[in-house]
């Protein structure tokens, strides 16, 4: 079943190209897909690789979707890497790379997107307006062209992964959303795109991340549920400790992304964005139960 790991990744430049290539597939093979904006790491390659056990077909696209960057230099700056990841998506045993242009998405007189709903508004969407109805939006049209039935995203990008599979039921898309956990530095800090962008001293502070997260999870290993005071602990480490510029450093209960309510039994996750530097950070963590 599996794709040999030398065959070359075939690169899918337009729809035209797109549809060929997924009309010419075995009506019974499964199609796993994972989109990406590509600069590929570690991180992605944990989802190609479950994707590749998952399915006959694996399809990945790389396009860096304007419409989910509120900040124009945060766009421009986004690293490109196509060759590096093209090598990648060959190691991983990628059978094909969707690489639309813009034009090729959103041709001229396009106007439509996907409203988030609540928790489009909330942490990230707070912090970046429009990011998750442009990230919705790519991901809609995405699925609608590629049919795939599986797609794989990382719990890294916890709420944007909530909203994928909000969406995906909300709008009965005929498909599964796969997460997949998030791949870590043997030092704890998650592998990121933007992690290239962090000088040395910013990177050694980076570490208060993976410990205001682990705090958090401490004492909420101990017993603790009171959200204000797991937040304290992250602020503490992040804001007093590294001196960072704190976004947001929240709990939210796992089930609806809503900021979880004191002694509330549930599945608590503990959430943070931080600024280092010109360099802005997310990270998360599912908090266990026992120590
Ligand atoms: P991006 O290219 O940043 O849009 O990410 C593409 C996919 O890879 C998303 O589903 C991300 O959540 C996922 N991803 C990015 N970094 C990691 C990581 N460190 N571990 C697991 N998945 C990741």
């Amino acid at each position: 079943m599996l794709a040999s790991t030398t065959t070359r990744v075939k690169r899918l430049t337009s729809f035209s190209e797109l549809r060929a290539w997924r009309s010419s597939l075995k009506d019974g093979d499964s199609v796993g897909f994972v989109p990406t904006m590509g600069a590929l790491h570690a991180g992605h390659s944990s989802l190609f690789k479950k994707a590749r056990r998952e399915n006959e077909q694996l399809l990945a696209s790389i396009f860096v979707n304007p419409l989910q960057f509120n900040e124009g230099k945060d766009f421009e700056r986004y690293p490109k890497t196509l060759e590096e990841d093209c090598q990648i998506l060959e190691a991983q045993g990628v059978n094909a790379v969707y690489l639309p242009d813009r034009e090729d998405l959103y041709p001229e007189g396009y106007d439509t997107t996907v409203t988030a709903g609540r928790v489009g508004d909330v942490f990230e969407g707070y912090s970046r307006p429009g990011h998750f109805e442009g990230m919705l939006s790519v991901v809609l049209k995405l699925f609608l062209r590629t049919k795939p039935h599986r797609a794989y995203f990382g719990e890294k990008d916890a709420q944007q992964l909530f909203l994928v599979k909000k969406m995906t039921k909300d709008l009965d898309l005929p498909l599964t959303i796969v997460p997949c956990e998030t791949v870590r530095c043997e030092d704890g800090l998650a592998l990121s795109t933007r992690n290239s962008f962090l000088g040395t001293e910013e990177r050694e502070r980076s570490l208060c991340i993976i410990h205001a997260l682990r705090a958090a999870d401490a004492l909420y290993a101990s017993g603790v549920r009171v959200p204000a005071e797991l937040e304290s602990v992250m602020r503490q480490c992040l804001q007093e400790e590294a001196g960072f510029f704190v976004e947001y450093a929240a709990v939210v209960d796992d089930k609806d992304f809503q900021s979880a309510q004191e002694n509330h039994l549930g599945s608590w996750r503990a959430i943070l964005a931080v600024r280092v530097g010109a360099t802005r950070l997310i990270d998360n963590l599912l908090l266990s139960e026992s120590a």
